[in-house]
């Protein structure tokens, strides 16, 4: 069906984090790893488009976002959404400003919003500093990033030096007055030339405000928490008939198979829970794996019951990871297991494995390429910000979940099956 509002996300975890807020409300929503190389097809009233264009060169992070807005017009939709880090990750030079004002040149868009609140993970916008918990971004452990380093707080500052046009704010006052008050300031603004406007949000009340004033705009940009309330309002507006697709649910087999790639507090509890409620595993030693490859593991997994979902993982307490690290090398031993985890994949898909758990960003990056997914629909939720999605992989309709880091609690492995059996 035609598409209504197109989403660009500027890394793999932000477009799942954006699709899940939106599959919220019902409606089916559908995310693609990168630029389609064909023409749209099967596309859904939300698509997301998954880039990896955070930290690229300027040039090329606008061309790849053009590229994705190219194909969403395709689709049918004329209102986008770009999304980027709640913490406003960019350098002084980019890549949010020139990204978002070559959307609008695209678009022939006068003007559009900077929102990236989400109240619920603790970001907020007060006067157009942005507060990460109770501290200003430039003290939060965002100060130290490796890559974007955040050393100012004030949005407007980090904004300027990256775009050509004037940078306004639309203040907490002017939202607390509601929607239409919101969208009089916003044309006011336009009226002296005001192409981005910094809006200050606290509360998710001030979002839905927010999201209202600026449902029919032709570009919004910010966190995916501004983008949540707009399924609804287009359906309220007509602008999404009521009988619009639903987030799918369909029976997928039990067999399934997890596996585990992340290092982090919750995943390392996540696997020791498992282990303990009896569940068939094994553990990938990396100084193994520099030896054998991954033939003893796929030999062990061949002999397994998938119906019992058993699980493979690399996880360890961090001063293993730091032993073994120092002796091989962070991105060797790490591609090492992403890889050998990713073979661990397709043998399961090919064994019979329907439903596949994965725990790690970069694995999951890994399993993806590996099964050749490229298109997602985004299911039932599991946790906060953690949702099954259905994909097809070599013809088979696979069930597949994607937990970077810390997400979910100590049950989620189980908490995960458990979901799926129960729609
Ligand atoms: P997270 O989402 O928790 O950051 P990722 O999958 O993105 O998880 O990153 C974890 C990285 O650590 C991967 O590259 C993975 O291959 C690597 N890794 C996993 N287990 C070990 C281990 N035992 N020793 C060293 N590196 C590991």
């Amino acid at each position: 069906m035609t598409t209504v509002l197109g989403c660009i996300a500027d890394d793999f975890t932000g477009a799942t984090d954006l699709a899940g807020l939106l599959a919220r409300s019902g409606v089916r929503v559908s995310l693609r790893i990168g630029v389609p190389t064909e023409p749209p097809f099967d596309t859904g009233p939300f698509e997301v488009i998954a880039l990896k264009s955070r930290t690229a060169p300027v040039a090329e992070a606008v061309e790849e976002t053009r590229a994705a807005l190219a194909w969403l017009r395709k689709a049918g939709a004329n209102r986008f959404f770009w999304k980027y880090c709640s913490t406003f990750d960019s350098t002084m030079e980019g890549n949010i400003g020139p990204v978002a004002e070559a959307l609008m040149a695209d678009l022939g868009a006068e003007q559009t919003i900077y929102c990236p609140a989400f109240p619920e993970n603790g970001r907020s916008i007060f006067m157009g500093n942005l507060f990460v918990g109770q501290q200003l971004l430039a003290e939060s452990p965002m100060k130290d990033h490796p890559l974007t380093p955040m050393r100012d707080s004030n949005l407007m500052r980090l904004l300027e030096p990256q775009v050509t046009k004037p940078v306004g704010l639309a203040s907490r006052l002017t939202v607390a007055g509601g929607a239409t008050a919101l969208r009089a300031e916003l044309e006011k603004m336009k009226m002296d030339g005001i192409a981005h406007v910094i809006v200050d949000a606290v509360a998710e009340e001030d979002l839905a405000i927010i999201a209202q004033a600026c449902q029919d705009m032709p570009l919004i940009t910010g966190g995916s928490a501004v983008a949540m309330p707009l399924p609804t309002l287009y359906l309220a507006d007509g602008t999404l008939a009521a009988d619009a697709p639903k987030v799918p649910t369909p029976k997928v087999v039990d067999e399934a198979i997890i596996l585990s790639g992340s290092c982090s507090d919750m995943t390392n509890a996540q696997v020791a829970e498992y282990i303990a409620q009896g569940s068939p595993s094994y553990r990938l030693d990396p100084i193994a794996l520099t030896q054998t490859g991954a033939d003893p593991v796929l030999a062990w997994l061949s002999e397994q019951d998938l119906g019992k979902a058993p699980l493979i993982y690399a996880t360890a307490a961090p001063s293993k990871v730091k032993a073994v690290q120092e002796k091989f090398g962070v991105t060797a031993v790490g591609e090492l297991i992403e890889q050998t985890l990713a073979a661990c994949a397709v043998a399961a898909r090919d064994a019979g494995a329907r439903r596949i758990i994965v725990a790690g960003g970069e694995t999951s990056g890994a399993v993806t390429k590996a099964l050749d997914v490229t298109q997602l629909d985004i299911g039932v939720e599991i946790a906060p910000g953690v949702p099954w999605t259905f994909c097809h992989s070599q013809g088979y309709q696979i069930a597949l979940t994607l937990k970077s880091g810390n997400f979910g609690t100590k049950t989620f492995f189980a908490d995960a099956q458990a979901k799926l059996s129960n729609l």
